[in-house]
């Protein structure tokens, strides 16, 4: 099958290799009834920025369905497929999750092989489990992930209980983390009634709640984008029109050097062009210190602030996203609005520690899911699973299905 990744440089590429996440699908059986559309290179929250057009979300084919993995988390609401893949490097598994009423996880960093996945920010970048249920995303999560040598930044330990701790759905007893940096304006007051309303879930199920303060968390959003365009400023200068894909202008007058020019010109979509002049000047001679140094100085911050959460809780819960889909077209020229999607789930990309998203409900005001966002220590993968599993069986007693409660088409 063609890897394109949503982008024209790699219209009709095949791969010549499976990736390790793949050939474990392929070895638990798992049959693979085809690739998704999404965000070129991963670089967006719409699935707007693919090549290929974007991609509606089957809760109203208007708006958007999230994005990167856009197209997996559509996929999964409109029962296509029962589950599906995506990449997380800012919130691309959750976010589209959120919008779409399914559940993503970002594993913690490292936890499943990222070889042979076309690298966008590899220090962020991580494959992960969408679906529809948590189980599902639990049963899929143990089949990709593992110790993989061909991978070196992939962690040498057991793979952490997921399955098991989807089976035994618990809060009881647990400290549970709100920080106060997740919320206020910009939130959609729908999203926020959904988000308190969990809260007193967790905690009628036995949780105890602790108000977290994490300041650093407000400064994840710039660190981010300092950081993931310079990797992929460096990361996407593979495509050179001499190694993959795309090649414009080889006509035998030009040099390499128009060749590749023109190429890039012709195959890489305006974000991704933004992108990569945005990293490249970040790592510039002159600019390094002030701008890639003082973002990794921020990440380490943000880092820490996580281990000291995590002395006193055992998982924080947040919203996934501010507001629920949005049309399509309403911030496809408005980047910064665009970025705002990402503020809750991109902490914890730069920390490297796990998350999901699952929905909570739908707000009054528009009838569209919202999610809910689970956040465990590095490697502590299951509590993920362990409160999402106690969360959702509270929603399905409550309203028969998590979503179900207002949909007035359903
Ligand atoms: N929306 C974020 C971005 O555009 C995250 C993307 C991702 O996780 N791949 O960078």
């Amino acid at each position: 099958m063609p890897t394109t990744v949503g982008s024209k440089m790699l219209e009709g590429w095949m791969p010549p290799y499976d990736a390790t996440l793949v050939k474990n699908l392929k070895a638990a059986d798992v049959v693979i009834l085809g690739k998704t559309n999404m965000d070129e290179f991963a670089m967006g929250s719409s699935t707007e920025n693919s090549a290929y057009g974007p991609t509606g979300n089957p809760w109203d084919l208007t708006r958007i369905p999230g994005g990167s993995g856009g197209g997996s988390s559509a996929a999964l609401a409109a029962y296509e497929a029962p589950l599906a893949i995506g990449t997380d490097t800012g919130g691309s598994i959750r976010q589209p999750a959120a919008v779409t009423g399914t559940v993503g996880v970002k594993p913690t960093y490292g936890g499943v092989s990222r070889y042979g996945m076309v690298a966008f920010s590899s220090s962020l970048d991580q494959g992960g489990p969408c679906a529809r249920t948590v189980l599902d995303a639990a049963l899929l999560h143990e089949a990709i992930a593992g110790h993989d040598p061909l991978d070196s930044t992939s962690i040498d330990a057991p793979v952490p209980p997921v399955v098991e701790a989807a089976r035994n759905g618990s809060v009881a007893g647990m400290r549970v983390g709100v920080v106060k940096q997740f919320r206020g304006e910009g939130y959609q007051a729908g999203v926020v009634q959904r988000f308190d309303e969990s809260v007193e879930l967790l905690k009628s199920l036995g949780a105890e709640i602790v108000e977290l303060d994490c300041p650093t968390f407000d400064l994840a959003l710039s660190a981010y984008y300092l950081i993931a365009p310079s990797e992929c400023s460096s990361n996407l200068a593979r495509f050179d029109a001499m190694r993959y894909g795309l090649r414009v202008g080889d006509d035998g007058t030009r040099s390499a050097e128009d060749v590749t020019a023109l190429t890039r010109e012709a195959g890489f979509g305006d974000e991704v062009k933004r992108r990569i002049i945005l990293g490249t000047y970040a790592l510039s001679s002159g600019y390094y210190d002030a701008y890639y140094g003082s973002a990794q100085k921020v990440r380490t911050l943000i880092t820490r602030e996580f281990e000291q959460a995590f002395e006193q809780v055992d998982v924080i819960v947040s919203p996934t996203t501010p507001t629920t889909a949005f049309p399509i077209g309403e911030r496809a020229d408005d980047p910064m609005a665009m970025y705002l999607a990402d503020l809750c789930t991109i902490p914890t990309n730069l920390a490297g520690n796990a998350a999901m998203s699952l929905p909570c409900g739908l707000a009054p005001e528009d009838g569209l899911p919202v999610g809910l966002q689970i956040i465990a220590p590095a490697m502590k993968d299951d509590r993920l699973y362990k409160v999402g599993a106690a969360v959702e069986a509270a929603f399905v007693e409550k309203w028969g299905h998590p979503l179900l409660e207002e949909a007035p088409s359903l």
